[in-house]
This record gives structure tokens, sequence and C-alpha cells, in this order.
């Protein structure tokens, strides 16, 4: 969503544009004038505007402000095919002109290879009215609790825009305060790009086994009723691999509580 905010600093008023997420209202960046400015069709003029960094660019026109960003936010779901064709078509079938719905998060999911953007605020949690919304069919707190229910994995979970319960095991985050088609991955303090992961996938021997296999222990270890007893809530995230420092330590300690892992 899109806003105008005015802050008074000193009886000076400053006007600036904030874009919300769509599901949780969070503050997802502020947006300069320059960035959504376009010039009005067939106007010969050079028009030239402050951006961000107080230097002057070139005001564009719509369509091709527009062709340049299109293409990222599809790559990152926030249009999809037959979304992007109608903005071109007619741009104010974007819902906000020039730009399309903003989620509060987007990450890179390493093991899919593809760029999701999703709410990571949203509650299983059907008395939090601001979570009643119907996306998709479904409030986003029912679409989130069907699959908090069978998850078993840990995975970072989250809504996209049209409803979608988004899973990640191993992700790069983007960073929110960039420019849209200007995206950066984010780094640590000495460059490197950061990589996070969820459950299981902290503990490097567990991540190093094949997905057939992590998904054999993770169920072995689940059934496992004293297994679960004993550890509680670290087997449904299944965090409980950390405590073990192979393979092997970990299946003995999951049938000496009358598992049958091989
Ligand atoms: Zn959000």
């Amino acid at each position: 969503m899109l806003r105008m905010d005015f802050t008074n600093t000193n009886g000076i008023v400053t006007q600036s544009i904030i874009e919300t997420c769509e599901h949780c209202d969070e503050v997802v960046r502020t947006i300069h004038i320059s960035e959504i400015a376009v010039k009005a069709p067939n106007d010969p003029r050079t028009i030239r505007i402050k951006d961000k960094s107080d230097s002057l660019v070139f005001m564009k026109e719509k369509n091709e402000r527009l062709a340049e960003i299109t293409g990222s936010y599809i790559k990152k779901g926030l249009l999809d095919d037959v979304e992007a064709a109608e903005a071109k078509r007619d741009p104010k079938g974007m819902k906000y002109g020039l730009r399309a719905e903003a989620m509060c998060s987007e990450s890179i999911d390493i093991d899919a290879g593809v760029t999701q953007s999703f709410c990571y605020r949203v509650e299983a949690n059907p008395d939090n009215p601001k979570f009643q919304k119907v996306v998709g069919g479904r409030t986003l707190s029912a679409s989130l609790a069907r699959f908090e229910k069978t998850d078993t994995t840990g995975s970072r979970m989250g809504v996209d825009r049209k409803g979608n319960v988004i899973k990640m095991k191993n992700f790069k985050n983007l960073r929110m305060d960039r420019e849209i088609g200007r995206e950066e991955i984010e780094k640590d303090d000495r460059g490197t790009e950061l990589i996070k992961r969820k459950g299981p996938q902290i503990t490097d021997w567990f991540r190093a086994l094949r997905s057939d296999d992590q998904k054999y222990l993770i169920q072995g270890a689940q059934r496992t009723e004293r297994f679960l007893e004993r550890y509680g809530e670290e087997v449904k995230t299944m965090k409980v691999v950390s405590r073990f420092r192979n393979r092997a330590e970990f299946v003995d300690a999951v049938n000496s509580l009358g598992g049958e892992l091989r």
C-alpha cells in the first residue's frame, strides 16, 4: 500500500511516500518522488528531477519507466504474466499505478532458486483481526494455520500476496530499503552474502544428507512418542538434531527411546 506521511521537524514539514506491506501494514520502504514521477505522454520537454541522493535524473515517460520495473516485479512474484500484460496495456491495471502490491519480506530460496516475496508476520490466529483479510478464497490466518499443523521441518514461513504459504529452509534475504529493480542481498560486515537457515538445516551434518534421508529421519523421529516427550518442541522444529554429533548418534538416541530408524 502507498500512503503519504508528513513529519514536522522544528517547524519544517517534510512530505514522504511510505510503502507498507499489504498483509501486515508494516513499513517496507520510503519512496522518493523521483521513483514514481513520470512525464505526461508526448511531452516533448526534457524534464529533470532530483533523486534520493540529490542528483538530477531525467524524468521518463510512463511506459518506459513501467518497462524498467515490471521485470523486477515479475521476478519476485509481485506480478504474474497476466497482470504484467495488463499493466503494459493500461498502467492503472497495476494496483498503485507504477507499483505492485508490496510485501514486507523478499528472500531468495536457495534450494528452489527463486525469489519469494511474502509477509512473515501473518499469524495463524483467528482472534487477530489484522489477518482475517480473505486472499485466495481463505483468510490469511487460516492459510497459515493449515500449513503450521503439517510442517515438520521448521521452515521459515510466510504468506504471499495471493495467499499461498511460502516455506524456505535455506535462503538469502534481500534488503527492503532499496529501490525496486536495484535490490541487494543482505551482507555481513566483510561483504559476504548472508545465508540464513531454519530448523535442522542449521546443523552441518544434517544439511549434508540427501533430502530423502532428511525426510526419513524427520518422520522417524516425529513418530517416536518417547522421543517427542523427551525433546518436545525441538522435535517439531527438528532443531533437536543439533544436540547430536552425527547421524549415527541421532539414530541411536531415537532408537533408545523406542524408535525404529536404520
Ligand atoms: Zn507483512
